[in-house]
């Protein structure tokens, strides 16, 4: 009876592990930290626009990870 099929590794859960799921910003209208939450599954370079959780008003979020799955997060007021 064979059973080699049993513990095949799987290396793409090793990788999504080690990827950022949040960061701390600071709001551009109105200065207050808040923690922004990363959805890793979307790719490495992510754009997109979200509510300041403090004063409602938009950022435009850019989001990149590098090779070591630290995510660089920068906000622009949108
Ligand atoms: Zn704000």
């Amino acid at each position: 009876m064979r059973d080699d099929d049993e513990d095949s590794p799987d290396p793409d859960l090793d990788e999504e592990a080690l990827l950022q799921t949040e960061a701390e910003v600071v709001c551009p209208y109105c200065g207050e930290a808040a923690i922004l939450e990363l959805d890793a599954g979307s790719g490495a370079a992510q754009e997109y626009v979200q509510d300041c959780p403090v004063c409602c008003r938009p950022w435009q979020v850019h989001v990149h990870y590098d090779a070591t799955g630290a995510a660089d997060v920068t906000l622009e007021e949108s």
